[in-house]
Protein backbone atom coordinates (compact mmCIF):
# COMPACT_ATOMS: atom_id res chain seq x y z
CA UNK A 1 0.00 0.00 0.00
CA UNK A 2 1.05 3.34 -0.58
CA UNK A 3 2.23 5.21 2.51
CA UNK A 4 0.09 8.35 3.00
CA UNK A 5 -1.85 9.79 6.19
CA UNK A 6 -4.58 10.24 3.99
CA UNK A 7 -5.49 6.72 4.75
CA UNK A 8 -6.02 7.64 7.81
CA UNK A 9 -9.58 8.92 9.79
CA UNK A 10 -9.93 11.09 11.96
CA UNK A 11 -9.11 8.95 15.03
CA UNK A 12 -6.07 7.19 13.27
CA UNK A 13 -4.76 10.88 12.72
CA UNK A 14 -4.42 11.96 16.04
CA UNK A 15 -3.49 8.44 17.00
CA UNK A 16 -0.91 9.16 14.53
CA UNK A 17 0.24 12.45 15.65
CA UNK A 18 0.84 11.39 19.12
CA UNK A 19 3.23 8.21 17.61
CA UNK A 20 5.06 11.00 16.70
CA UNK A 21 5.44 12.66 19.58
CA UNK A 22 2.89 15.99 18.64
CA UNK A 23 -0.27 16.81 20.70
CA UNK A 24 -3.92 15.22 18.95
CA UNK A 25 -4.64 18.54 18.36
CA UNK A 26 -2.09 18.37 15.35
CA UNK A 27 -3.66 15.46 13.98
CA UNK A 28 -6.91 17.26 13.68
CA UNK A 29 -5.47 20.20 12.04
CA UNK A 30 -4.38 18.41 9.31
CA UNK A 31 -7.06 16.38 8.95
CA UNK A 32 -9.79 19.95 8.46
CA UNK A 33 -6.55 21.24 5.99
CA UNK A 34 -6.62 17.98 3.80
CA UNK A 35 -10.49 17.54 3.89
CA UNK A 36 -11.96 21.00 4.92
CA UNK A 37 -9.98 23.26 2.69
CA UNK A 38 -8.84 20.12 0.55
CA UNK A 39 -4.95 21.71 0.68
CA UNK A 40 -2.26 18.91 -0.65
CA UNK A 41 0.58 20.98 0.07
CA UNK A 42 2.24 20.82 3.77
CA UNK A 43 3.45 24.86 2.98
CA UNK A 44 -0.31 25.85 2.58
CA UNK A 45 -1.15 24.22 5.79
CA UNK A 46 -0.45 28.05 7.71
CA UNK A 47 -0.99 26.68 10.98
CA UNK A 48 1.36 24.17 11.34
CA UNK A 49 4.90 24.38 12.04
CA UNK A 50 7.93 23.55 10.10
CA UNK A 51 8.64 20.93 12.37
CA UNK A 52 5.49 18.89 11.51
CA UNK A 53 5.33 20.32 7.97
CA UNK A 54 8.52 17.91 7.87
CA UNK A 55 7.37 14.96 9.84
CA UNK A 56 4.57 14.90 7.39
CA UNK A 57 6.48 15.24 4.25
CA UNK A 58 8.14 12.30 5.70
CA UNK A 59 5.15 10.23 5.66
CA UNK A 60 4.62 9.98 2.11
CA UNK A 61 2.67 11.61 -0.94
CA UNK A 62 -0.49 13.77 0.00
CA UNK A 63 -1.37 13.46 -3.47
CA UNK A 64 -2.53 9.99 -4.15
CA UNK A 65 -4.27 10.37 -7.84
CA UNK A 66 -3.54 12.95 -10.75
CA UNK A 67 -6.47 13.55 -13.56
CA UNK A 68 -5.39 11.89 -16.33
CA UNK A 69 -8.31 12.99 -18.86
CA UNK A 70 -11.48 14.74 -18.35
CA UNK A 71 -14.62 14.13 -20.70
CA UNK A 72 -18.03 16.13 -20.47
CA UNK A 73 -20.81 15.10 -22.25
CA UNK A 74 -22.71 17.36 -24.39
CA UNK A 75 -26.04 15.62 -24.00
CA UNK A 76 -26.40 15.58 -20.14
CA UNK A 77 -23.50 17.72 -18.68
CA UNK A 78 -22.05 14.34 -16.72
CA UNK A 79 -18.31 14.10 -16.40
CA UNK A 80 -15.60 11.45 -16.30
CA UNK A 81 -12.74 11.43 -14.71
CA UNK A 82 -9.96 9.46 -15.27
CA UNK A 83 -7.07 9.47 -12.62
CA UNK A 84 -4.12 7.39 -12.33
CA UNK A 85 -2.41 5.98 -9.53
CA UNK A 86 0.51 6.17 -8.18
CA UNK A 87 1.19 2.62 -9.27
CA UNK A 88 0.26 3.21 -12.88
CA UNK A 89 -3.30 2.13 -12.80
CA UNK A 90 -6.71 4.19 -13.72
CA UNK A 91 -10.14 4.43 -12.27
CA UNK A 92 -12.63 6.12 -13.67
CA UNK A 93 -14.98 8.53 -11.32
CA UNK A 94 -18.24 10.24 -12.92
CA UNK A 95 -19.86 13.03 -11.76
CA UNK A 96 -24.01 13.18 -12.90
CA UNK A 97 -26.17 15.92 -12.83
CA UNK A 98 -29.43 15.20 -12.11
CA UNK A 99 -32.13 18.15 -11.24
CA UNK A 100 -29.55 20.61 -9.00
CA UNK A 101 -26.94 17.77 -7.60
CA UNK A 102 -23.95 16.45 -8.38
CA UNK A 103 -23.56 13.02 -7.57
CA UNK A 104 -20.29 11.43 -7.77
CA UNK A 105 -20.00 8.07 -8.66
CA UNK A 106 -16.75 6.59 -7.17
CA UNK A 107 -14.76 3.35 -7.86
CA UNK A 108 -13.80 1.28 -5.05
CA UNK A 109 -11.47 -1.42 -7.18
CA UNK A 110 -9.30 -1.34 -9.83
CA UNK A 111 -11.37 -3.80 -12.08
CA UNK A 112 -13.72 -6.27 -10.19
CA UNK A 113 -13.54 -10.63 -9.34
CA UNK A 114 -16.99 -10.76 -9.67
CA UNK A 115 -17.40 -11.14 -13.24
CA UNK A 116 -21.22 -10.33 -13.95
CA UNK A 117 -21.50 -11.12 -17.69
CA UNK A 118 -23.13 -7.78 -18.33
CA UNK A 119 -21.06 -5.58 -16.57
CA UNK A 120 -17.35 -4.24 -18.87
CA UNK A 121 -15.26 -3.70 -15.67
CA UNK A 122 -16.23 -7.53 -14.63
CA UNK A 123 -14.26 -8.36 -17.87
CA UNK A 124 -10.87 -6.34 -16.87
CA UNK A 125 -10.75 -8.97 -13.28
CA UNK A 126 -9.88 -7.37 -10.42
CA UNK A 127 -6.12 -5.69 -10.67
CA UNK A 128 -6.34 -4.90 -6.79
CA UNK A 129 -8.48 -2.79 -4.18
CA UNK A 130 -8.31 0.62 -3.58
CA UNK A 131 -7.16 1.98 -0.31
CA UNK A 132 -9.36 4.52 1.57
CA UNK A 133 -7.24 7.71 0.60
CA UNK A 134 -7.96 6.37 -3.38
CA UNK A 135 -11.16 6.53 -2.99
CA UNK A 136 -11.65 9.61 -1.08
CA UNK A 137 -9.27 11.31 -2.89
CA UNK A 138 -11.78 10.83 -6.17
CA UNK A 139 -14.53 13.32 -4.11
CA UNK A 140 -11.66 15.67 -3.06
CA UNK A 141 -10.59 15.93 -6.58
CA UNK A 142 -14.05 15.84 -8.56
CA UNK A 143 -15.15 18.68 -6.70
CA UNK A 144 -11.88 20.87 -7.41
CA UNK A 145 -11.56 20.13 -11.10
CA UNK A 146 -15.49 20.40 -11.62
CA UNK A 147 -15.91 23.26 -9.33
CA UNK A 148 -19.12 21.47 -8.58
CA UNK A 149 -20.47 20.88 -4.90
CA UNK A 150 -21.43 17.74 -5.13
CA UNK A 151 -23.85 16.22 -2.48
CA UNK A 152 -24.30 12.61 -3.20
CA UNK A 153 -21.95 10.06 -3.44
CA UNK A 154 -22.99 6.23 -4.45
CA UNK A 155 -20.00 3.53 -5.04
CA UNK A 156 -21.11 2.26 -8.31
CA UNK A 157 -18.34 2.76 -10.25
CA UNK A 158 -15.74 0.11 -10.64
CA UNK A 159 -15.28 -2.66 -8.55
CA UNK A 160 -17.40 -4.56 -5.84
CA UNK A 161 -17.38 -2.44 -2.58
CA UNK A 162 -18.11 -5.80 -0.18
CA UNK A 163 -14.96 -6.85 -1.49
CA UNK A 164 -12.99 -4.02 -0.03
CA UNK A 165 -15.27 -3.54 2.93
CA UNK A 166 -13.35 -2.22 5.39
CA UNK A 167 -10.94 0.79 3.32
CA UNK A 168 -14.68 1.67 1.80
CA UNK A 169 -16.37 2.54 5.10
CA UNK A 170 -13.12 4.01 6.09
CA UNK A 171 -13.94 6.43 3.09
CA UNK A 172 -17.27 6.90 3.48
CA UNK A 173 -17.02 7.63 7.16
CA UNK A 174 -14.46 10.12 6.12
CA UNK A 175 -16.71 11.55 3.41
CA UNK A 176 -19.03 11.77 6.07
CA UNK A 177 -17.18 13.40 8.75
CA UNK A 178 -18.11 16.91 10.40
CA UNK A 179 -14.43 17.38 9.79
CA UNK A 180 -13.62 15.60 6.67
CA UNK A 181 -15.87 16.17 4.19
CA UNK A 182 -19.28 16.85 5.51
CA UNK A 183 -21.87 15.29 3.07
CA UNK A 184 -24.36 13.51 4.89
CA UNK A 185 -24.85 9.75 5.61
CA UNK A 186 -28.36 9.83 3.56
CA UNK A 187 -26.46 10.90 0.93
CA UNK A 188 -23.99 8.08 0.51
CA UNK A 189 -24.82 4.98 -1.34
CA UNK A 190 -23.30 1.71 -0.90
CA UNK A 191 -24.13 -1.04 -4.29
CA UNK A 192 -23.39 -4.43 -4.34
CA UNK A 193 -23.65 -7.61 -6.23
CA UNK A 194 -25.01 -9.37 -3.16
CA UNK A 195 -21.94 -10.60 -0.68
CA UNK A 196 -24.46 -11.48 2.22
CA UNK A 197 -22.15 -11.29 4.86
CA UNK A 198 -21.28 -7.83 4.48
CA UNK A 199 -25.06 -6.65 3.81
CA UNK A 200 -25.58 -7.73 7.64
CA UNK A 201 -22.56 -6.22 8.84
CA UNK A 202 -23.36 -2.91 7.30
CA UNK A 203 -26.87 -3.15 8.57
CA UNK A 204 -25.49 -2.78 12.17
CA UNK A 205 -23.41 0.20 11.50
CA UNK A 206 -23.88 3.38 12.98
CA UNK A 207 -23.95 5.31 10.34
CA UNK A 208 -26.71 5.86 8.32
CA UNK A 209 -25.55 5.05 4.72
CA UNK A 210 -27.78 3.73 2.46
CA UNK A 211 -27.64 -0.11 0.68
CA UNK A 212 -28.37 -0.50 -3.20
CA UNK A 213 -27.83 -4.30 -4.34
CA UNK A 214 -27.52 -5.20 -7.80
CA UNK A 215 -29.90 -7.79 -8.27
CA UNK A 216 -31.00 -8.02 -12.12
CA UNK A 217 -32.93 -11.40 -11.67
CA UNK A 218 -35.11 -12.84 -9.36
CA UNK A 219 -34.91 -16.27 -10.63
CA UNK A 220 -32.21 -18.12 -8.74
CA UNK A 221 -30.53 -19.98 -11.86
CA UNK A 222 -30.50 -16.83 -14.14
CA UNK A 223 -28.90 -14.61 -11.45
CA UNK A 224 -26.61 -17.64 -11.18
CA UNK A 225 -25.83 -17.41 -15.57
CA UNK A 226 -25.76 -13.22 -15.12
CA UNK A 227 -24.09 -13.06 -11.97
CA UNK A 228 -21.47 -15.50 -10.89
CA UNK A 229 -21.21 -14.35 -6.93
CA UNK A 230 -25.35 -16.18 -6.84
CA UNK A 231 -23.83 -19.21 -6.80
CA UNK A 232 -22.06 -18.45 -3.30
CA UNK A 233 -25.01 -16.44 -2.28
CA UNK A 234 -27.81 -17.70 -3.81
CA UNK A 235 -31.10 -15.27 -4.37
CA UNK A 236 -32.85 -16.81 -0.79
CA UNK A 237 -29.76 -15.68 1.14
CA UNK A 238 -29.20 -11.94 -0.82
CA UNK A 239 -33.25 -11.41 -0.31
CA UNK A 240 -32.97 -12.34 3.49
CA UNK A 241 -29.91 -10.45 4.03
CA UNK A 242 -31.72 -7.42 2.54
CA UNK A 243 -34.96 -7.56 4.53
CA UNK A 244 -32.41 -8.09 7.69
CA UNK A 245 -31.15 -4.80 6.48
CA UNK A 246 -34.71 -3.12 6.15
CA UNK A 247 -35.53 -4.37 9.93
CA UNK A 248 -32.49 -3.12 11.49
CA UNK A 249 -31.90 0.10 10.20
CA UNK A 250 -35.95 1.10 9.49
CA UNK A 251 -34.78 1.86 5.58
CA UNK A 252 -35.79 1.05 2.12
CA UNK A 253 -33.11 -1.47 0.40
CA UNK A 254 -32.80 -0.07 -3.02
CA UNK A 255 -32.70 -3.12 -5.50
CA UNK A 256 -31.07 -2.18 -9.35
CA UNK A 257 -31.94 -4.17 -12.06
CA UNK A 258 -30.43 -3.69 -15.40
CA UNK A 259 -32.94 -4.71 -18.05
CA UNK A 260 -31.63 -6.70 -20.58
CA UNK A 261 -33.81 -7.12 -23.96
CA UNK A 262 -35.18 -11.16 -24.21
CA UNK A 263 -33.00 -11.94 -20.71
CA UNK A 264 -35.04 -10.60 -17.78
CA UNK A 265 -37.29 -8.31 -19.21
CA UNK A 266 -40.64 -11.06 -19.60
CA UNK A 267 -43.66 -11.05 -18.10
CA UNK A 268 -42.53 -13.86 -16.13
CA UNK A 269 -39.32 -11.98 -15.04
CA UNK A 270 -41.73 -9.53 -13.68
CA UNK A 271 -44.13 -11.68 -12.06
CA UNK A 272 -41.33 -13.29 -10.08
CA UNK A 273 -39.39 -9.83 -8.94
CA UNK A 274 -43.21 -9.19 -7.30
CA UNK A 275 -43.21 -12.13 -5.93
CA UNK A 276 -39.86 -12.23 -4.34
CA UNK A 277 -39.89 -8.23 -3.22
CA UNK A 278 -43.39 -7.78 -2.14
CA UNK A 279 -42.36 -8.43 1.53
CA UNK A 280 -39.42 -6.05 1.62
CA UNK A 281 -39.38 -2.64 1.84
CA UNK A 282 -37.69 -1.74 -1.14
CA UNK A 283 -37.51 0.57 -3.91
CA UNK A 284 -36.68 -1.15 -7.46
CA UNK A 285 -34.70 1.36 -10.12
CA UNK A 286 -34.97 0.07 -13.87
CA UNK A 287 -31.71 0.24 -15.83
CA UNK A 288 -32.04 -0.15 -19.40
CA UNK A 289 -28.81 -1.89 -20.25
CA UNK A 290 -25.92 -0.12 -21.72
CA UNK A 291 -24.42 -1.62 -24.66
CA UNK A 292 -21.30 -2.62 -24.27
CA UNK A 293 -19.98 -5.59 -26.44
CA UNK A 294 -22.52 -6.74 -28.05
CA UNK A 295 -23.28 -9.65 -25.70
CA UNK A 296 -26.59 -8.37 -24.81
CA UNK A 297 -29.14 -5.70 -25.97
CA UNK A 298 -30.83 -2.99 -24.92
CA UNK A 299 -34.60 -3.96 -24.97
CA UNK A 300 -36.74 -1.37 -26.94
CA UNK A 301 -38.47 2.01 -25.19
CA UNK A 302 -41.70 -0.54 -26.22
CA UNK A 303 -39.94 -3.45 -24.43
CA UNK A 304 -39.00 -1.39 -21.55
CA UNK A 305 -42.82 0.20 -21.13
CA UNK A 306 -44.18 -3.03 -21.69
CA UNK A 307 -41.70 -4.59 -18.78
CA UNK A 308 -42.83 -1.85 -16.50
CA UNK A 309 -46.65 -1.94 -17.03
CA UNK A 310 -46.46 -5.17 -15.54
CA UNK A 311 -45.02 -4.03 -12.54
CA UNK A 312 -47.97 -0.91 -11.87
CA UNK A 313 -49.48 -1.15 -8.29
CA UNK A 314 -46.77 -3.23 -6.72
CA UNK A 315 -46.42 -2.91 -3.08
CA UNK A 316 -42.93 -1.40 -3.82
CA UNK A 317 -41.63 2.14 -5.71
CA UNK A 318 -40.52 1.28 -9.37
CA UNK A 319 -38.17 3.82 -11.19
CA UNK A 320 -36.99 3.81 -14.46
CA UNK A 321 -33.38 5.31 -14.34
CA UNK A 322 -31.69 6.03 -17.05
CA UNK A 323 -27.59 6.20 -16.35
CA UNK A 324 -25.97 9.18 -17.37
CA UNK A 325 -22.37 10.01 -19.80
CA UNK A 326 -23.57 7.32 -22.30
CA UNK A 327 -22.03 9.67 -24.96
CA UNK A 328 -18.62 9.11 -22.66
CA UNK A 329 -18.89 5.64 -21.65
CA UNK A 330 -19.19 7.07 -17.96
CA UNK A 331 -22.64 4.96 -17.55
CA UNK A 332 -23.25 2.17 -15.25
CA UNK A 333 -20.97 -0.80 -16.52
CA UNK A 334 -19.42 0.48 -19.19
CA UNK A 335 -16.58 1.65 -16.73
CA UNK A 336 -13.26 0.13 -17.48
CA UNK A 337 -9.51 0.71 -18.57
CA UNK A 338 -6.70 -1.21 -20.10
CA UNK A 339 -4.25 -1.33 -17.70
CA UNK A 340 -1.90 1.38 -17.52
CA UNK A 341 1.45 0.38 -15.98
CA UNK A 342 3.60 3.68 -17.08
N1 LIG B 1 -20.19 -3.86 -7.89
C1 LIG B 1 -21.25 -3.13 -7.32
C2 LIG B 1 -21.07 -1.66 -7.53
C3 LIG B 1 -20.94 -1.27 -8.99
S1 LIG B 1 -22.43 -0.63 -9.43
C4 LIG B 1 -22.57 -3.61 -7.86
O1 LIG B 1 -22.57 -4.37 -8.81
O2 LIG B 1 -23.57 -3.26 -7.26
C5 LIG B 1 -22.48 -0.87 -11.12
C6 LIG B 1 -23.95 -0.96 -11.47
O3 LIG B 1 -24.07 -0.93 -12.88
C7 LIG B 1 -24.56 -2.26 -10.99
O4 LIG B 1 -25.80 -2.00 -10.43
C8 LIG B 1 -24.72 -3.07 -12.27
O5 LIG B 1 -25.80 -3.96 -12.19
C9 LIG B 1 -24.90 -1.98 -13.29
N2 LIG B 1 -24.44 -2.34 -14.63
C10 LIG B 1 -23.39 -3.11 -14.94
N3 LIG B 1 -23.27 -3.22 -16.28
C11 LIG B 1 -24.27 -2.48 -16.80
C12 LIG B 1 -24.66 -2.17 -18.13
N4 LIG B 1 -23.97 -2.63 -19.16
N5 LIG B 1 -25.73 -1.36 -18.31
C13 LIG B 1 -26.41 -0.84 -17.26
N6 LIG B 1 -26.07 -1.08 -15.99
C14 LIG B 1 -25.01 -1.90 -15.76
FE1 LIG C 1 -18.38 -6.03 -10.45
FE2 LIG C 1 -20.68 -4.73 -10.00
FE3 LIG C 1 -19.73 -5.04 -12.51
FE4 LIG C 1 -20.68 -7.13 -11.19
S1 LIG C 1 -21.85 -5.30 -11.82
S2 LIG C 1 -18.77 -7.10 -12.37
S3 LIG C 1 -20.04 -6.70 -9.12
S4 LIG C 1 -18.80 -3.88 -10.87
Amino acid sequence: MIKSVKNLDYEEMQEWAVSKGLKPFVGRQIFEWIYQKGIHSTNDMHNISKNVQDILDEEGSLVLLDLETQEISNDDDSEKFLFKCKDGYAIETVLLHSGHHYTLCVSSEIGCAMGCTFCKTGDMGLKRKLTSGEIVEQVILAKRISDKTISNIVFMGMGEPFNNYAEVIKAARIINHEKGLNIGARHITVSTSGIVPYIREFAHLPFQFKLAISLNSANNSKRSELMPINRRYPLDDLLSAAKYYTIVTNKLVTFGYVLLKGVNDTAKDAHELIEKLSSIPSKLNVIPYNETDGRFERPSEKDIHRFLTNLENVPFAVTLRFSGGRGIKAACGQLYHEVMNS
